[in-house]
């Protein structure tokens, strides 16, 4: 049997000491994606496009209408970490319905995933990173729960200071703890002074991902929608988590056998959009921007059209944007080209 995960990172971490959260995080996503399917009842957790299709239609009548009033120009529609192609496949048929027939552009690291989306989309072309998208058209970018997926590091406040947070690893668990200190000048101001205990936590790989696609839609137009779970604003606290059978699993046990999630700091995220001088817009509930784009007419229409299944379309309709489910939690950031007319739903 080749060595697990788990056994590699304790040899990594006798041999050269604790490693950053976000390395942790990294190789255990890396591994967990490549190695499954985690979506549907089935696996370890659901998403927005997994519960109902009218989650990718109207996410794509949203792409169809900006793009119809930025006078109809060859388009690329992007997606960030397309899990099992569902959202691309809905969006897809919303578009073509709308008379937009953009390429498919998939960026996936999964193997397992990318087949998984093939047989969806079979038209799609695959990429590892945004570096291969293609430069001559603007870009319509959808990402759903992508960011929240990506390596995240901890600072913790201490009796010292601020610390950076390394894992490492007691004989049977890991464990993370304070390393070595960071200057007060990398804590925003107003969370210098939290109590101690408090983490603060922050995704270079997010803003950097962030950055490039900013760039990408400032020169090329286009738009681009982010969904995640997540607080408008950065905020001290600890939401690192594991998902494993659809509940709460120890992020510090068997790396790369459950989900690995932060909250999006959409503050930060916004802030470096608005650095390559793209138009940021929101970030709104997604129960306001669903509800904003019509889905209870969308849910009017299934259910007239297959009567006997209308109770399983109202049921999702809820699970999307009720308040108490994922309507206040999950957020939509907006971002779109300077000159690019701004999407329904956002304002
Ligand atoms: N958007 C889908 C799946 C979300 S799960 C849905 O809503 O159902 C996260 C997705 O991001 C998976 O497809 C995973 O393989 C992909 N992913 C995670 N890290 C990635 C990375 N660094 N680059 C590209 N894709 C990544």
């Amino acid at each position: 049997m080749p060595d697990s995960l788990s056994q590699r990172l304790q040899r990594m971490i006798a041999h050269s000491g604790p490693i950053c959260v976000s390395h942790y995080m990294a190789e255990a996503n890396a591994h967990y994606y490549a190695t499954r399917d985690p979506l549907g009842a089935a696996g370890d957790f659901t998403t927005a496009p997994e519960i109902s299709q009218m989650f990718g239609e109207l996410i794509g009548l949203c792409l169809a209408d900006v793009w119809a009033r930025a006078g109809k120009p060859e388009a690329a529609y992007v997606e960030l970490g397309p899990g099992r192609g569902t959202l691309a496949a809905d969006a897809l048929r919303a578009m073509r319905a709308a008379g937009l027939s953009p390429d498919l552009h998939l960026v996936e690291t999964s193997p397992v995933l990318r087949s998984a989306q093939a047989e969806r989309v079979p038209e799609a072309q695959w990429h590892h990173d945004l570096s291969t998208l293609p430069v001559d058209r603007p870009l319509l970018v959808v990402a759903n729960e992508f960011f929240d997926a990506l390596p995240a590091r901890q600072l913790i406040r201490t009796a010292r200071g601020w610390h950076q947070r390394l894992v490492g690893h007691d004989g049977s668990r890991f464990v993370p703890g304070a390393g070595p200190a960071v200057p007060e000048a990398a804590i925003p101001p107003h969370l210098r002074a939290a109590p101690e205990g408090s983490v603060i936590e922050t995704s270079p790989a997010s803003l950097a991902y962030l950055r490039l696609l900013a760039e990408r839609l400032a020169a090329q137009g286009g738009m681009a929608l982010i969904v995640d779970y997540g607080h408008d604003r950065t905020s001290a606290g600890e939401t690192l988590q594991a998902v494993r059978t659809h509940a709460y699993a120890d992020p510090w046990i068997e790396p790369g056998e459950s989900d690995l999630t932060v909250h999006v700091d959409f503050e930060a995220l916004a802030g470096a959009a608005r650095e390559s001088g793209v138009q940021v817009l929101g970030p709104v509930s997604q129960g306001k921007f669903l509800t904003s784009l019509g889905i209870d007419a969308r849910l009017a229409a299934l259910s007239q059209t297959a009567p006997a299944r209308a109770e399983e379309f109202r049921v999702a309709r809820d699970h999307l944007v009720a308040p108490g489910e994922m309507g206040r939690l999950f957020r939509v950031l907006a971002l779109a080209a300077p000159d690019w007319p701004v999407p329904e739903g956002l304002a």
